[in-house]
């Protein structure tokens, strides 16, 4: 597509908006109680079933028409690159060309009036622990002596997370209760986490899937990968310390993970693509499995993540919300094909609206950390926040937005929404 193509929609054109004609998006929104799939486009959500019973989608493959009839996107996400190429191809004459506007106009929702839902139905959940930077950074505070353990820089670690308990941005997080222990107590007492954290992450839905038994290869396993999208994955730490020895996270991650609605497609992100993680001198190369030359050239994604914090306090007295952390998604020591090719290595069957997650996304610098636990180094060092509060873990009615964006020179700039949750105490 022409850099300087334009959509006949004024406030897609806004240079510093997340949703240009470069973009197209997709998700699902709720309006007059009916769920449809939906394309953002600047402040408009364009309704996908709407579309095809006007005959708009004519001429493509007749399981796209149909896929882009549900309510979910599943059925778009399993057909595979062969049909998401024409449908793009279709959205942006449409929405790029004026001569469409007297029969696309009347399609378009104003954002204010849809309400977001989780952009698919998501059958299984799994996230990594793919960012060296984080994994130095907590293993440091548990380890001070061994903070990266052997296997971290030969396989990508993960757990199986908890699919049912995904709410879409905006969704209130209630304050979990847990069991957890602090050194000095003789036993555990269960009770409202008194370590409650944020997690930058990136989430990946899944395309088609493979079968079970049939590994994903490297050099295919971006056709799996759909898009993206923005992720919290809550954390009590405290929940965490005590119960995750000897088979990993629990019920510390299981009551609460925020995505943003947006799903970011591969093919809007070309232009941002990154060489995979450049390694120092003395890490072992990925194995075999794990290596491909094209993965390795730009298998990475430009993508700079933010989180912003305000506090029951700070919106009382009008005080804007505070930058925490800053990071970017091609920091990452593995790139998504190699988290996708590595997660079906053993012949795991993944499935479209499968989503995986990168696991916090942490830089080198202190600013560049993706979670309280890192930046306040485990309560000791608090964080300050204007009106004179002070955060070691969060508190009830704190409010945590992540922002993602993609920018360079010789692109237009693409964004990701945004993925919101404000805490709230149990009664
Ligand atoms: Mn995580």
């Amino acid at each position: 597509m022409a850099l300087s193509m334009r959509s006949w929609i004024d406030s897609a054109n806004d240079p510093a908006g997340d949703f240009p004609l470069q973009n197209l998006p997709y998700g699902v929104f709720r309006r007059d109680r009916r769920a449809a799939l939906g394309v953002a486009i600047g402040d408009r959500v364009l309704d996908l079933r709407a579309c095809a019973r006007i005959g708009l989608l004519e001429g493509l493959a007749p399981a796209t028409v149909e896929a882009s009839q549900t309510d979910s996107l599943n059925g778009l996400m399993a057909l595979g690159r062969a049909c998401w190429r024409p449908l793009r191809e279709r959205l942006t004459g449409l929405l790029g060309d004026p001569e469409h506007r007297p029969m696309v106009d009347p399609l378009l929702v104003a954002m204010p009036d849809a309400d977001m839902l989780p952009p698919a139905l998501i059958g299984d959940y799994t996230d990594f622990y793919a960012s060296i930077y984080h994994a130095t950074n907590v293993g440091r505070l548990f380890r001070p002596d061994n903070p990266l353990l052997p296997n971290y820089k030969w396989v990508p670690i993960g757990y199986h997370g908890r699919a049912s308990s995904i709410v879409a941005s905006g969704a209130p997080i209630r304050r979990p209760s847990g069991q957890s222990k602090d050194a000095a107590e003789a036993a555990p007492r269960f009770g409202p986490s008194r370590a409650l954290d944020y997690e930058l992450e990136v989430g990946l839905f899944i395309g088609p899937g493979n079968r079970l038994g049939e590994p994903i290869p490297i050099h295919t396993a971006e056709e799996h990968i759909f898009g993206l999208c923005l992720l919290n994955d809550w954390s009590a730490r405290d929940v965490q310390s005590w119960e995750y020895q000897p088979l990993g996270p629990f019920l510390a991650k299981s009551f609460a993970t925020t995505i943003s609605p947006w799903v970011v497609t591969l093919e809007a992100l070309r232009p941002f693509r990154s060489p995979a993680f450049v390694r120092p001198e003395g890490d072992p190369q990925p194995l075999p499995y794990l290596t491909d030359p094209s993965d390795q050239q730009r298998g990475g994604i430009d993508v700079t993540l933010e989180v912003r914090l305000t506090s029951r306090r700070m919106r009382a007295a009008g005080t804007p919300p505070v930058r925490v952390s800053r990071g970017n998604l091609r920091d990452l020591y593995w790139t998504p094909a190699q988290l996708v090719a590595h997660h079906a290595s053993n012949g795991c069957n993944l499935r479209p609206g499968d989503l995986l997650a990168t696991g916090t996304v942490s830089g080198p610098t202190r600013d560049a950390a993706g979670c309280l636990l890192e930046i306040t180094r485990r309560g000791a060092d608090p964080l300050a926040l204007p009106e004179g509060e002070v955060r070691r873990f969060l508190e009830d009615g704190d409010e945590v937005t992540i922002r993602g964006w993609s920018e360079r020179e010789g692109a237009v700039r693409i964004g990701f929404g945004e993925c919101r949750g404000r805490i709230e105490g149990l009664e």
